[in-house]
């Protein structure tokens, strides 16, 4: 495609949603695009290509790229030789419906569709491409993503998911799961280090069963701590049932594995784990917690919990309130339950009603608000280093950047001191959300 006017590269604007495996997509993407000679728009008023990289994990967030797109379609009105596509989960959700749904729009791709993405732009013609085909082969290995500015950069090492959870969509938009070659992912890792990145966050759906060929994950975290330049591993989301005595050994022997980890437990009901087909027990949960505590000192825990499932009744939201405080996470991300088409539960439909969902979120919120408080306070007069992010947004010369337990911290600047240094700090105060610190 040319800029009519300009014979400028054509520009493209992106727009990502939801979880950071698309976050990561959108970077392959502009990758990938970059590479066949499209520049960067940002705003959609400036761009000759509008995509859209979308999640269908709730209704609510496919809604809301659904949404987005008919505006965005408006711009077509005066401008007919804008291209508009729809990219990501929604896409490979909704296939060829979204034709009918989204009037405007030339191009629908799934997740492994992205290889092909300068091709699909590059066809002229009035039809719209609709390519959501999944390929259990696709990890994208060795296709540079372009990542964004920082010292903390994320890495795919996995795609797709093969636990088929009853109320998960994941297994049926982004396919099988498969894992990247080792020697790709080690690639990448020193690339980054090369380009001053510091800390890396591995991704995958269940990013624990990694395995290639002879290498597991634990293997993985191993090699991933021996590349000079990257000082922090992190990884998300662990699958519970796929944390191998492997996998805690690789953690507590490395020091750079962060001692962190983002373990989703969804519900605190055994009769609501087995409907929702998690494939373990509340007391296989908190044994493996109290390994992980065991294992790494100061380990920081944070969870997904799903409110509302179908069946769920006053004693097993009780009991996921009693787990939220048994384990005392360090935070929680909370979600009323969302039917979703495909998915195992589906035929089930809702049991509980939107206003008791919306009862039971509150109350998660409230009670996890006040367990990180604590959790936080607990941080306070401690030493942490912390990885400078860049300025705090409050200002005044103030710093921001995380502790080792992905806690953010917020202190005071001394000269020198910038984006991708390690400084030790002193806690001295705690929010539930974030800690302030002095230099220590
Ligand atoms: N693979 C990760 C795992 O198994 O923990 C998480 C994948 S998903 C992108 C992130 C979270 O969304 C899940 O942990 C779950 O809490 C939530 N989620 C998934 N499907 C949902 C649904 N149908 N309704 C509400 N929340 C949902
Ligand atoms: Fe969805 Fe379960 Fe796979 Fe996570 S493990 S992506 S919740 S199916």
């Amino acid at each position: 495609m040319e800029h009519p006017e300009t014979k400028a590269p054509p520009l493209v604007y992106l727009e990502t949603y939801g979880c950071q495996m698309n976050i990561a997509d959108s970077e392959l993407i502009t990758g990938i695009l970059r590479r066949a000679g499209y520049g960067s728009a940002a705003r959609p008023e400036d761009a000759d290509v509008i995509l859209l990289n979308t999640c269908a994990i709730r209704e609510h967030a496919e809604e809301r790229a659904l949404g987005r797109l008919s505006d965005l379609a408006r711009l077509k009105h005066r401008r007919p030789n804008l291209r508009l596509g729809l990219l990501g989960c929604v896409a490979q959700h909704n296939r060829a419906r979204l034709v009918e749904k989204a009037p405007g729009l030339d191009l629908v791709a799934g997740p492994d569709s992205y290889r092909r993405l300068p091709e699909f732009l590059g066809q002229a013609g009035f039809d719209p491409i609709v390519d959501v085909r999944l390929d259990r082969g696709e990890t994208y290995a060795g296709l540079g993503a372009d990542h964004g500015v920082g010292p903390r950069a994320y890495v795919t090492v996995m795609r797709g998911c093969d636990r088929f959870c009853a109320f998960c969509v994941v297994p049926y938009v982004r396919g099988r799961e498969r894992s990247v070659p080792p020697d790709a992912v080690v690639r990448e890792c020193r690339e980054l280090a090369a380009s001053g990145v510091r800390e890396v966050i591995l991704l995958g759906q269940t990013v624990n069963a990694y395995r290639f060929a002879e290498v597991d994950f634990g293997r993985l975290l191993r090699m991933i701590a021996a590349i000079d330049g990257i000082e922090r591993i992190r990884f998300t989301s662990p699958h519970p049932s796929d944390m191998s005595a492997g996998v805690i050994e690789a953690m507590a022997a490395e020091a750079k594995v962060q001692p962190h980890v983002h373990l989703p437990v969804q519900s605190g009901s055994d009769r609501m784990l087995v409907a929702m087909e998690r494939g373990y027990t509340v007391a296989q949960y908190l044994e493996l917690v109290q390994r992980l505590r065991r294992a790494i000192p100061g380990l920081a825990l944070s969870t997904d919990i799903i409110v509302g499932f179908y069946g769920e009744d006053e004693d097993d939201f009780e009991a996921t309130v009693a787990l939220m405080r048994e384990v005392g996470f360090d935070s929680a991300f909370t979600f009323k339950y969302s039917v979703r088409e495909h998915t195992r539960a589906y035929r089930l439909g809702d049991s509980v009603s939107e206003a008791e969902k919306a009862q039971r979120l509150s109350a998660v919120i409230a009670l996890q608000e006040s367990i990180s408080l604590a959790r936080n306070q607990a941080e306070i007069s401690k030493v942490r280093d912390v990885l400078v992010e860049g300025p705090a947004r409050r200002g005044g010369g103030m710093l921001s950047g995380k502790t080792p337990q992905f806690k953010t911290a917020v202190f005071p600047g001394t000269p020198g001191l910038g984006a991708g240094d390690t400084a030790a700090v002193r806690i001295v105060s705690a929010s539930s959300h974030s800690l302030t610190a002095i230099p220590a």
